[in-house]
């Protein structure tokens, strides 16, 4: 019997990737899998006439010998195709883990009940979001219990048919060297038996994945870095077990005006000579808005003032730390003459040689009262 072309079995071209060549034998072995197919001569035949293909197409080294020499090139290589599926599914494992996935009906098997996995969503929310609190929504891709067939995999009484690869033991005998060691087995995971037919809607998987709209509650004063748990919204559970959480990952953005340290905020806001001189209440930014800070006469440049609970809330105890806002004194520029005429005054009054004075000094109240006028 001459052989059939291996892309041709596996009806892909000659240059196709391995991405390409593996899911059209993945197709393929779905097709005429020995358990979907008990008693099937012509599917036995098409099932390892692919598996072969597959074998020589999807190693670099034989692909090309393949490429070159056709059947031939593949003699000296030792490789004959296979003769039964013990060696089929021996060879290919890992790849009929892939191709069918029955883990969570098998973990029900072997351990029970278990929780699903805990899963984490990164979340960036703004400065103030994260003082005032409130709630926001985020779309999750959501993994759950497939609800056709409740996560079993296959169809409700789809019969259990003894696997093929193990003869229904659950073990395998592999021999490496003068060892000859049992494993699980690969195609049944152990069960002994398969399911000829998969649930159509999750493929046998048992798990379908939804798109999920959650409402999340931010308390005021979190911080970057926080944690945020969902009871039961992460991964779904396996055999009653229960859900595993979702862990939201707060990434709250800086703010151009506040620093945060801990529950105490950070400010530096300038003021003027006068102000710093004379003492002065001035508006400034809170988290509420404005608020009234008070500087006492004689403020320097670097002085801290603390305005007390206007900083972030505490996220447990909600009490809110303080804002400490230090001060710099603006040295004025561009004067005009009037006020050059004052600082020149002022200068004098204090016992400083004034620089090129033209006019008579005039008495410090008219600072003052300028000060009071034009820079309150
Ligand atoms: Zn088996
Ligand atoms: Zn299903």
């Amino acid at each position: 019997m001459t052989k059939r072309d291996y892309y041709e079995i596996l009806g892909v071209a000659r240059n196709a990737s391995d991405e390409e060549i593996k899911k059209a034998y993945r197709k393929l072995a779905l097709q005429y899998h020995p358990d979907r197919n008990p008693g099937n001569k012509q599917a036995e035949e098409s099932f390892k006439e692919a598996s072969e293909a597959y074998e020589v197409l999807r190693d670099p080294e034989k692909r090309q010998l393949y490429d070159r020499f056709g059947h031939d090139g593949l003699r000296n290589t030792g490789f004959q195709g296979f003769t039964n599926f013990d060696e089929i599914f021996s060879s290919f494992s890992s790849i009929f883990e892939d191709f069918f996935d029955f883990g969570p009906r098998m973990r029900r098997r072997r351990t029970g009940p278990m929780r699903g996995d805990d899963l984490r969503y990164d979340l960036g929310i703004e400065f103030m979001e994260a003082a005032k609190g409130g709630t926001k929504k985020i779309e999750i891709e959501k993994e759950e219990s497939c609800e056709i067939c409740s996560g079993m995999g296959y169809p409700e009484g789809s019969p259990p048919v003894t696997c093929h690869a193990c003869g229904g033991s659950g073990q395998v005998r592999r021999t490496q060297g003068f060892f000859s060691i049992a494993t699980t087995c690969n195609h049944c995971r152990g069960r002994g038996v398969v399911y000829r037919e998969l649930c159509k809607q999750c493929g046998g998987s048992g798990r379908t994945s939804k798109k999920k709209t959650l409402t999340l509650k931010i308390p005021p004063g979190v911080d970057h870095g926080s944690q945020l748990r969902l009871v039961g919204e992460g991964g779904p559970g396996l055999n009653g077990g229960p859900a595993g959480d979702l862990y939201v990952v707060l990434h709250v953005k800086p703010h151009d005006f506040f620093e945060r340290d801990g529950d105490q905020l950070i400010c530096q806001i300038p003021i003027s000579f006068p102000q710093a001189a004379l003492g002065a209440e001035i508006e400034i930014p809170t988290l509420d808005g404005t608020g009234l800070l008070k500087i006492p006469k004689g403020t320097q440049t670097g002085d801290v003032l603390r305005m007390r609970g206007q900083g972030m809330p505490n996220v447990r105890s909600g009490r809110k730390g303080d804002l400490h806002v230090r001060v710099f004194v603006k040295t004025p520029t561009n004067l005009a003459e009037r006020q050059e005429e004052l600082i020149r005054e002022l200068g004098a009054l204090e016992g400083e040689e004034p620089v090129a004075a033209e006019k008579e000094p005039t008495p410090f109240a008219k600072v003052k009262d300028y000060i009071k006028k034009n820079l309150r």
